[in-house]
């Protein structure tokens, strides 16, 4: 990318900050774009004369004079029973949308009920304040979750009659039980599907099911209740809501909601050059070693220069240049919220933050927090009156917080990290900017190739819709103990099959078939005494949980799936900066036993991955080129690991590991290039592993990019000669059993993804592979070998074979 654009944007806007920002010629490099966002003029619509006068008035009351025609055109389709999906930005005011039919619903008539469905308890509570706040003594709101008390239960199901409570709650509490919730369900009328985006992958998946089981047991009680789902901005917002529920809906997507002019600054920070010899800390743990030690590289000056694997250049951590601009923002008089991924980011930013005024604007210290979950509900009270009033001037905050966080007045937003998808990102950037005025926003790039591709490339940012939502309702591996819930609440009947989807026939043959489920002239019943156990959050197997041997306390948990490579016995494991070592890893009862340790080293697991390819579903054949989407089986095993000096990462030794291997069904798309291929790109053989494993792993840095995952819901295989393809491969395989519909985004987009790909390792200025562009902080062979020239090389010759992606119509002008 060129000089930076800072001089061609309107001088007089918040974007003189950003002027004042980069005078310093430092900053001023590592800005690579700035974008003006126009303001928006909103457009007013009238109040439904359907509406309740009543709520109308309270509505009023708390300050909306008149509604937005988004939020009228919505409400509009729900009252007249249509289901609807609100697809609009950060502060459009979508909960209006949904309120006016329900509550209006409500108040009309006494025996109605409906139910709120939030991602977190923490948005359910925020929602019943709210809903509370209104004052309607028509409208009996109550949470339900893991926190209501076993009597107040029983009156929520009695009285209540908006629900507010999430997707566990209702697999776990409300559908085993409805014959407790029969009248409830009975009345049930609407069903209010909140932040409906965050249903993604396999958890996507999972909730698509549970609602397909809430709407076949109000079938059984004679009602069919209308599902109004609000949702960021999301590509083709009516296909991801309707797959979800399993009924089409209308869809609303045009903000009508005023916004000031925004100006948007992307931002790298400066890759740190390599001094050999001299002492070094490892870099910024955000980026390279898991969320308990990010913000370690926060004091950048006198520190030493950190590097990353192999000796590898690594770029100035994201949390140390936000807690930087924190400090020179707040010393603007700013209102600023930087967004973090840790808990300990906050606290590490804010701190560093902190410091910084210390030296400047001593008065200001005081001015700056952190925020984030696990607060109480009164502190973070507390601290949202502070920023609103402008007694706090800066915080840094969780991303988790961009759900349900009560604040306005904001004037900047620093984003640390490219929070996964364009809908975090305009989520988290829409919190800037106080009524129709004018906004700053920050992406700080973190040291990895998705980050470093989009502030190279900021029409990937601001010239592209948002991501749909990905999730494969159908993964047989989610359907399948779906089915045996459903079952076990009422028995499955031949009609219900077609609710449950293709695969269900298939799926029920092969339960009865393992005598899960036994078949009568009535239906399906389900034969075990206990009911069927099903984690929706979980990716296989139960937790492992992580317990201090001489205290018996609990840390905390980590997966199945990584447990084998992160709480080995023998590994350092981290919690709340806090160090531990392993002394046994127990799997037959899923838990670690761990002794408090001060090592000055760390540990990195060594592994083997093999993948077997089952079948190739799809495929796109071209010269020297083939690509395949189809089902594969994963075997990994973590077989060692090395000691690393915390402070140089210098190899003090290696222990071989006694684990048995694990094993993946799973969905993967991979591409194959013959021998002529590989020499027409100057490829020498010895050269070959290197370069499919470089490329390997920046296609799964960039995967994101195409479907919303995150790298560590993916993985990856090279090989320069694999058995089932006999070619030189490339995998990258979902992460979770059965697939969740990440793969097949890949296939679908393999042109532009491997474009990107391609893009973002050859943008790198590095010199031989850094996190950047081709090393992988998950890397099972410590990032070796890796060509990175030859991945490039390797790339531009699949892409010149490859004319498009298959999921775009042929072009007429092809040649
Ligand atoms: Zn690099
Ligand atoms: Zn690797």
């Amino acid at each position: 990318m060129g000089s930076p654009a800072v001089t061609e944007h309107d001088p007089a806007r918040v974007g003189t900050v950003l002027n004042r920002l980069a005078r310093d010629s430092r900053r001023a490099a590592n800005i690579t774009h700035v974008e003006s966002v126009p303001a928006r003029r909103g457009q007013p619509a009238a109040w439904p004369e359907w509406a309740d006068p009543l709520l109308v008035s309270r509505l009023r009351a708390a300050g909306i004079e008149q509604p937005w025609a988004h939020q009228v055109e919505a409400a509009r389709a729900a009252h007249e029973g249509r289901g609807v999906v609100l697809a609009t930005g950060t502060a459009s005011g979508k909960s209006v949308g949904y309120l006016l039919p329900v509550l209006t619903r409500l108040l009309a008539e006494p025996s109605s009920r409906a139910i709120y469905l939030a991602p977190t308890k923490a948005l359910a509570n925020d929602q019943l304040r709210s809903v509370r706040s209104l004052m309607l003594t028509g409208v009996r709101a109550s949470t339900y979750d893991g926190d209501t008390p076993g009597p107040e239960r029983e009156w929520v199901r009695a009285h209540a009659t908006f629900v507010l409570t999430n997707p566990d709650m209702l697999h776990r509490g409300i559908l085993p039980a409805h014959r407790r919730w029969a009248p409830f369900l009975r009345g049930l009328r609407f069903v209010v599907v909140d932040e409906c985006h965050g249903y993604r992958g396999v958890f996507g998946a999972h909730v698509a099911q549970i609602l397909r089981r809430l709407r076949r047991v109000c079938a059984r009680y004679g009602t069919r209740p209308v599902f109004v789902l609000a949702s960021a901005t999301v590509a083709d917002p009516g296909l991801s809501a309707s797959r979800l529920t399993g009924v089409d809906v209308d869809v609303v997507d045009a903000d009508a909601s005023p916004r000031g002019p925004m100006d948007f600054a992307l931002y790298e920070p400066p890759l740190l050059g390599v001094r050999a010899g001299r002492p070094s800390t490892p870099a910024d743990g955000t980026e390279v070693g898991g969320p308990d030690v990010d913000g370690a590289g926060v004091d950048g000056a006198g520190a030493p220069v950190p590097h990353g694997e192999n000796d590898a250049p690594v770029r100035r951590a994201a949390t140390a240049e936000s807690a930087d601009l924190l400090a020179d923002l707040v010393a603007e008089g700013v209102r600023t919220l930087v967004f973090v991924r840790s808990r300990r980011a906050a606290e590490v930013v804010a701190a560093a933050a902190r410091r910084g005024l210390g030296e400047v604007a001593p008065e200001l210290v005081e001015r700056v927090a952190a925020y984030r979950a696990g607060y109480l509900p009164e502190e973070r009270r507390s601290l949202e009156g502070r920023l609103r009033t402008g007694e706090l001037l800066g915080v840094a905050a969780t991303s988790a917080l961009e759900l349900g966080v009560d604040i306005s007045g904001l004037d900047a937003t620093v984003i640390a990290g490219f929070p996964g998808t364009l809908a975090s990102l305009w989520q988290q950037a829409g919190r800037a900017g106080r009524t129709g005025q004018a906004a700053l926003a920050v992406l700080v790039a973190r040291d990895d190739p998705l980050d470093t591709y989009l502030v190279h490339h900021p029409e990937a940012v601001f010239g592209r819709p948002v991501e749909a939502s990905v999730f494969d309702p159908d993964n047989p591996y989610v359907l399948m103990p779906h089915l045996e819930c459903a079952a076990s609440e009422l028995p499955l009947t031949e009609d219900d099959l077609e609710l449950f989807g293709p695969g269900a026939r298939a799926a029920v043959d092969d339960l009865v078939r393992h005598g899960r489920l036994r078949r009568r002239p009535t239906g399906w019943f389900w034969t075990q005494r206990h009911r069927p156990d099903v984690d929706i959050r979980g990716v296989g197997g139960p937790p492992v949980r992580i317990v201090e041997t001489a205290t018996g306390r609990l840390l905390g948990t980590v997966d199945a799936a990584t447990s084998h490579s992160t709480v080995h016995a023998g590994a350092v494991y981290l919690h709340q900066g806090a160090s531990f070592i392993v002394n046994e890893l127990d799997l037959d009862d899923a838990v670690a036993f761990v002794d408090a340790a001060t090592p000055d080293w760390t540990t990195v697991a060594r592994e083997h991955t093999d993948i077997r390819v089952v079948e190739s579903t799809r495929s796109a054949r071209f010269a020297d080129v083939e690509i395949h989407l189809g089902t594969v089986e994963v075997t990994n095993q973590v077989i060692a690991f090395q000691r690393r000096r915390l402070t140089t990462g210098e190899v003090l030794g290696q222990e071989p590991l006694d684990l048995p291997p694990r094993q993946l069904r799973t969905r993967a798309v991979w591409y194959t290039v013959t021998d002529e291929l590989l020499a027409a790109a100057q490829i020498e053989p010895a050269d070959v592993p290197g370069a499919v494993h470089a490329a390997e792993h920046a296609a799964i840095g960039l995967l994101p990019l195409f479907a919303t995952c995150d790298r560590w819901d993916i993985g990856g295989v090279s090989t320069d000669l694999h058995p089932d393809t006999g070619r030189t491969s490339v995998f990258v395989y979902d992460g979770h059993a059965g697939g969740a519909g990440f793969a097949e985004r890949g296939f679908l987009r393999v042109a532009n993804w491997l474009r990107a790909t391609r893009d973002a390792v050859a943008a790198c200025e590095c010199p031989a592979g850094c996190p950047s562009c081709v090393q992988s902080p998950k890397c099972g062979n410590g990032n070796e070998p890796l060509e990175k020239a030859a991945a490039v090389r390797l790339l531009d010759a699949v892409l010149a074979a490859v004319d498009g992606d298959p999921a775009d119509p042929p072009s007429p002008r092809r040649e």
